[in-house]
């Protein structure tokens, strides 16, 4: 018998899976609530699964869509009511581009989270993702994004991001920039990400397995560059990756972070600006799996 036609038992709170009615997911895990300290502390010390679940089964239509609205056209309303209020929440903490806010809306956060976290896909924390690392609490990358596109007006041609995951915010750049390139150095996350957004059908966006340090130098110059991954400055590789006019920004720091906005005014000019604090994953050198 199916997992459907067996009809399990409801607890409350309901798990994405019974309020979207999504089939062909694995049994939702135990129910746990994440601060982002504890998804933070638990990727350190590894205290969830090591290997995440696969994604639902999402992508089972006879036709391939072309946007990310009409891939998801089949989750119910309930999930656009919840991904509206935390929309309006980031909008509150300050999020001003409507395209970004309408980035973030359009992106089924759910998809890329295992089963048992999934019905806290759209409460506004970083949570694990596996492998000790952690998917970005939405509103920081609403406010990157936001960084990138303000000075460009709005038009964002070619970007980088330094660390898929498991390609979430991949997903969000590529509704506002022409082409996106997302590098990540464990094989295993590279992997995950590539089944998750698969069922998304997103064209412009291309995944790479590497050492994001390096930068993707046979792809740029790039005109935004976004680093998901902390490490104590900017690689010059990046740094020289840019387009003239490009703008990069990144966490650095160890224990205290602060997000960097990196400007290239010339050819041989950066300028450069320290702004709040914020708290990632570190960035690693080499690539791993
Ligand atoms: N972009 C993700 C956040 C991923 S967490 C999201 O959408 O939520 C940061 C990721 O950066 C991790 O997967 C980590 O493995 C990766 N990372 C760290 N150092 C890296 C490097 N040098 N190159 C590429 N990826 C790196």
């Amino acid at each position: 018998m199916s997992e459907s036609e067996s009809q399990p038992k409801k607890r409350f709170p309901l798990t994405l899976d019974f309020v979207t009615g999504l089939s062909g997911r694995s049994k939702a895990a135990p129910q746990r609530t994440h601060s982002t300290q504890t998804a933070t502390r638990n990727a350190t010390e590894g205290t969830t699964n090591t290997r995440p679940a696969t994604m639902p089964a999402v992508a089972a239509k006879p036709q391939r869509p072309s946007t990310v609205a009409e891939a998801t056209s089949d989750v119910p309303l309930v999930s656009e009511a919840v991904r509206k209020a935390m929309v309006r929440k980031i909008a509150q903490q300050g999020v001003k581009d409507a395209a970004v806010l309408a980035a973030i809306e359009s992106v089924p956060r759910h998809y890329f989270l295992e089963p048992g976290l999934a019905s806290q896909a759209y409460v506004d924390t970083a949570l694990p993702i596996g492998y000790h690392q952690t998917i970005s609490k939405p509103s920081i990358v609403a406010r990157m994004i936001e960084l990138l596109r303000e000075g460009v007006n709005g038009k964002l041609g070619r970007v980088l991001e330094i660390g898929t995951g498991c390609g979430y915010q991949a997903a969000v750049l590529a509704q506002v920039a022409d082409e996106v390139y997302s590098i990540e150095r464990m094989r295993p996350l590279h992997e995950l990400a590539r089944s998750n957004l698969r069922a998304l059908c997103i064209p412009n966006l291309r995944l790479h397995y590497g050492d994001g340090m390096l930068g993707l130098p046979q792809c740029g110059p790039f005109d935004g560059i976004i680093l998901a991954a902390a490490g104590l400055d900017v690689p010059q590789a990046l740094l020289d990756q840019m387009a003239l006019g490009g703008r990069l920004i990144a966490p650095v720091g160890e224990r205290s972070q602060r997000l960097k906005l990196v400007v290239r005014t010339k050819p041989n000019e950066w300028m450069a600006d320290l702004l709040e604090p914020c708290h990632f994953v570190p960035m690693r050198p080499g690539t791993f799996g």
